[in-house]
């Protein structure tokens, strides 16, 4: 049998389906995981009767491949891919090539990088989002590293990528960590979406008294319209229809109300921080998992917290797609993605990346967990203007933040009296109205920092540098 064309280290919940994913494509392959009976559960199972297989040790797996090889790792992020590198190194040869497909922090692909290229192997830091099914059947990838060590994978990816009506769900990202980068903003606005919706459903439960048929509904009518067709509204009306076998009731209410986060929004969040980039509608969905996991303390707090007397407000009615309610989701989901591409604006300009946004649109349009039909606004916003700071300052998306204010305001102001919890949809509001505010109060704070601190402060009337001896 002559050598395999693809190898694969890994075989997880998304590692089984890409390479199922290559072969389908015509990749011969190999495949080794740290645990070999996995490896022989696969061949007996998904993996028989594929062009596909098993080696036991990582020097049988390198042997089995054509040079230069094209080796794929998906195994845990951290430590486990410095093992993998540590451990296949010795066998590699010049030329070859490691992908690392899993959520890698990004200053660890800029290290593996670089001491990968200076052993003359390539190594490309590739995102990939779309979860097992989108593994399978074509995935968004979000490759990094040198040009060279991409092109030499790019007839691979671009076959077993999702592909959209112009083109494959894939494409050159930019040097060093910049793949790994792109894809933990993807992952921080999937939080952000995810909270929308979550608060949208809480409202309508609580506000509007509906049941989980009754919010499918709402979620389908959603999915029709340009502004919110999305996998993320699509898999939310299936949850909320989808009923517990046990009890014949709607089975969202009976899963435990404390959701973890894992290792990409918290990087997005801590990114931006040290960016300077304002994301707070993604930093208010990963506080909303942080203190959804504070459950006992929540229960002990709602006994001493009562809630504020009953208010009743209008989300609107579901024959006209809870108008308000609606609105105001639009205008959060527009916001997010907002958020995530002025930080990768400015992660692009601090680390030369040279991201091409309008691309970055493209490839988020099929495969991934955040594909929606306003990437198609994103694309062409970004395509008119490659340096567009903001989203909202694209005539197309200034039109729907003002359509859908109104809307924002309406539910925001509602929750607040009801005492119902919206942290993304009201950082949204603030984060909106603070952006289009020409004045902010922070010539106070300059005024307190130059009182206690002598910090100094800049005039509107003047130029330079004042100092006022406040205190005396
Ligand atoms: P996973 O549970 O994150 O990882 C499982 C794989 O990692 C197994 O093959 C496991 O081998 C291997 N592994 C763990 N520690 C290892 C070590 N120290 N040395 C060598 N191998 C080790 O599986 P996954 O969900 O398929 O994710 C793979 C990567 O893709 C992760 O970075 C994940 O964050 C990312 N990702 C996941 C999804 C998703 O929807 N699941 C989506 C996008 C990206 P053993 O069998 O021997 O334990």
């Amino acid at each position: 049998m002559g050598k395999a064309h693809f190898g694969l280290i890994g075989l997880g919940v998304m590692g089984e389906n890409l390479v199922l994913n290559a072969e389908r494509n015509g990749y011969s392959s190999v495949v080794y995981n740290r645990t070999y009976a996995k490896t022989e559960d696969f061949l007996a199972g998904r993996g028989a009767g594929k062009d596909i297989v098993g080696a036991a040790t990582l020097e049988e797996f390198v042997g089995a491949l054509e040079r230069p090889r094209r080796i794929l790792m998906m195994v845990k992020a951290g430590q486990p891919v410095d093992d993998t590198i540590a451990a296949i190194s010795p066998y590699l040869e010049e030329g070859d090539l490691l992908i690392d497909g899993g959520n890698s922090l990004y200053t660890d692909t800029e290290r593996r990088v670089a001491e990968l290229e200076s052993q003359s192997f390539g190594y490309i830091g590739m995102g990939v989002s779309g979860g097992a099914k989108g593994a399978l059947e074509g995935p968004s990838m979000m490759p990094g590293g040198t040009k060279a060590a991409y092109d030499a994978i790019e007839p691979l990816v671009r076959k077993m990528a999702a592909q959209v009506n112009d083109g494959p769900c894939v494409t050159y990202i930019g040097p060093g960590g910049a793949g790994h980068f792109v894809k933990t903003v993807h992952n921080g606005i999937e939080y952000a979406i995810e909270q929308v919706l979550a608060e949208a459903y809480d409202l309508m439960k609580r506000v509007g008294g509906m049941n989980g048929d009754q919010m499918a509904d709402v979620l389908a009518g959603w999915n029709d319209t340009e502004e919110l067709a999305s996998f993320l509204v699509e898999i939310t009306e299936v949850c909320l229809r989808t009923k517990d076998p046990e009890t014949g009731g709607d089975l969202v209410e009976a899963i435990v109300d404390a959701a973890g986060q894992k290792g990409t929004g918290l990087w997005t969040v801590v990114s931006a921080l040290e960016m300077g980039v304002p994301v707070p509608t993604i930093y208010a969905a990963l506080n909303a998992r942080v203190l959804s996991s504070l459950r006992p303390e929540r229960l002990s707090a709602s006994a001493l917290i009562p809630a504020p007397p009953a208010h009743s407000f209008s989300l609107g009615s579901p024959a006209d797609g809870m108008g308000p309610l609606r609105d105001a989701c639009i205008a959060a989901c527009i916001v997010s993605y907002g958020q995530g591409m002025a930080l990768l604006q400015e992660a692009s300009k601090l680390h030369n990346y040279n991201l091409n946004f309008s691309s970055i649109g493209q490839i988020w349009k099929g495969g991934c967990i955040i594909r929606a039909r306003l990437l198609q606004r994103i694309q062409n916003a970004y395509g008119a203007n490659a340096s567009l700071p903001n989203l909202m300052l694209d005539p197309w998306f200034a039109d729907q933040i003002n359509r859908r204010l109104p809307g924002l305001r309406q539910v925001v102001a509602g929750a607040a009296l009801a005492g119902i919890p919206v942290p993304c949809l009201s950082s949204t509001l603030d984060y909106i109205d603070s952006y289009r505010s020409g004045r902010l109060p922070q010539n106070l704070v300059q005024a307190m920092r130059d009182c206690f601190g002598s910090h100094t402060y800049e005039r509107v009337d003047k130029a330079g540098s004042f100092h006022t001896e406040w205190l005396d």
